[in-house]
């Protein structure tokens, strides 16, 4: 049930293929599989196991054994703390491999994968590692010397994760950290597009010494895999991150079965609102950013720019410039910042949304298949899209509407603040938002305006795991990172406690 995979740097990359149920690999029950391919190239990759609802189902009674004899209900916050710790320092010690693997399924250069999205998840499972031992609750005063009430922070139970194939570490780190920290058992459901890091991550899991049923990971289609952890009867809380179409099925499954908790971080099309008074070349050097950053495929991409009109020409200009300097190409090579995007299905659906701008009347000002007409023969095949601007933009266009997921940024204008405002927050989307003034003053007035889980002030996409993040809108709700992150991996038990020498019930009135 293993595979080598030979990377184009030389390295041979060893991984098992199977399910990871119970600290063991082994194939989904009806030997299903599914095969992801390499996005740079378009050929195929590897074929893993895919699970079935019998499989998830498996993989729950694992987590719930494990939760009630060992993780949930008998280990200390230390014991959980270590495990986290040594599981961060065999990711930092096989830290290459990873990359490589991660840029081979999914597209990102490897220079992103390893000094972006591994060092952040390795510095995620430290931050809630450093949390576990910090969970506290509360007393409450109830009546001195004979009644006390207190508050305990308690794990949920069994967690099921989904997550998507834009950041499949980062996003697997997110949700485990906090899970795991809490004391929670988990199922993680990566991306059928991006498989396989999370295999590596498993069988460093093992060795990290988390016991066996605390960790489950099942890949699989979303329909079948996906749809199974959403509906378990015996699943106590869902986390999801993906579409908001997909995050309604999810929270419609969650109703229909055991009324599972739920938290969704779902899409965006956050906007970026540049006043006159910004620094030019500092906020094209982070709009451009925004937008281009892991090839647009960012929930929280800066995909509607306002630019106020009097400085319209000179940043456009500059904007152009910056688009068409950045390299498309080889993700292991050091100078590409823009590799595949991660599937076909992707590419195409962005190179459809570019058409549309055309024929709904945006100008195109960059992009167009001209610029990435320069890709070697190796890449021809692979799912490449180009960093495109449309200006003249207005809403009921799709590529302004709609979250496109790749490079394509549109711009409009204003003149006053409040059309900024007005203009901006005109989307049912609420994830991320960013602001570009040198005036202080401005800004605040605008992080109080926006509607938006994230402002950014003369930055973009700035995140740090001691930072809630999450959506508002349609964007979701529950927050991850940060102590709320960890928050919502528990539930508060409430005790009242009568602990006076007469501890009885004052019945007839003169026994209180
Ligand atoms: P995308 O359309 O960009 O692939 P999705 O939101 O569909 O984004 O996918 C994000 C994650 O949700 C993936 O792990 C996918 O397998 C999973 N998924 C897709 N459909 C469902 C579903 N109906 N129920 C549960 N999970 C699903």
């Amino acid at each position: 049930m293993s595979i080598t995979i030979k990377s184009p740097s030389g390295r041979e990359i060893k991984f098992s293929t199977g399910l990871f149920i119970n600290n063991e690999f082994r194939p989904s029950k009806s030997n299903n599989v599914l095969t992801t391919p390499n996005p740079a190239t378009g050929e195929d990759l590897a074929t893993v196991s895919a699970a079935t609802a019998e499989d998830v189902d498996d993989a729950v009674q694992a987590a719930r054994r494990a939760f009630v004899t060992t993780w949930g209900k008998k280990s200390t916050p230390s014991q959980r703390s270590a495990a986290l710790h040594k599981w961060a320092d065999l990711i930092q010690e096989n830290i290459d491999t990873l990359a490589e693997l991660e840029s081979l399924d999914n597209g990102k250069p490897v220079w992103m994968a390893r000094d972006i999205d591994i060092v952040d998840s390795i510095d995620c499972l430290r931050y809630y590692a450093g949390l576990a031992d910090k969970i506290e609750g509360r007393t409450i005063e109830q009546e001195e010397g004979r009644k006390i009430a207190f508050t305990r922070p308690e794990p949920i139970g069994v967690c099921g994760q989904i997550i998507p194939w834009n950041y499949p570490i980062q996003m697997f780190a997110w949700k485990v950290g906090a899970a795991l920290a809490a004391g929670n058992t988990i199922i993680m459901k990566p991306a059928e597009q991006t498989p396989l890091s999370a295999l590596v991550l498993a069988e460093l899991s093992i060795k990290a010494g988390f016991p066996p049923g605390v960790i489950n990971i099942v890949n699989g289609l979303g329909s079948v895999a996906g749809r199974a952890i959403s509906s378990h009867m015996d699943i106590d809380k869902i986390a999801f991150t993906g579409s908001t179409i997909t995050g309604r099925s999810i929270m419609e499954s969650a109703a229909k079965s055991n009324l599972k908790k739920v938290t969704l971080e779902l899409g965006g099309k956050s906007p970026v609102v540049v006043f006159e008074n910004a620094d030019i070349d500092q906020a094209v050097n982070w709009v451009s950013q925004g937008i281009l950053f892991n090839h647009g495929q960012d929930c929280c991409a800066g995909s509607r720019l306002f630019l106020q009109e009097s400085i319209k020409e000179e940043f456009l200009s500059k904007l152009k410039k910056n688009f068409e300097s950045h390299v498309i190409g080889d993700p292991f090579d050091i100078k590409t910042y823009q590799g595949p995007q991660v599937s076909k299905q992707q590419q195409e659906k962005i190179l459809s949304y570019i058409k549309s701008g055309i024929e709904q009347g945006a100008t195109l000002l960059t992009g167009g298949e001209a610029r990435i007409a320069h890709l070697s023969s190796k890449f021809k095949n692979g799912f490449y899209t180009p960093p495109t601007i449309f200006t003249d933009c207005k809403p009921g266009m799709k590529i302004v509407d709609e979250e496109i997921f790749g490079p394509v940024l549109t711009v409009q204008t204003f003149e006053t603040e409040e059309e900024a405002i007005e203009k901006a927050n005109n989307t049912p989307y609420g994830l991320g938002a960013g602001v570009f003034s040198q005036n202080a003053s401005q800004c605040m007035r605008m992080v109080h305006a926006l509607c938006a889980g994230t402002v950014w002030c003369n930055q973009y996409v700035a995140l740090s795991n001691a930072v809630p993040f999450g959506g508002m809108k349609q964007s979701g709700f529950g927050r991850e990172l940060g102590i709320e992150g960890l928050k919502e991996y528990t539930q508060t038990k409430s005790v009242h406690w009568n602990y006076g020498e007469k501890a009885d019930w004052p019945v007839d009135g003169t026994s209180n």
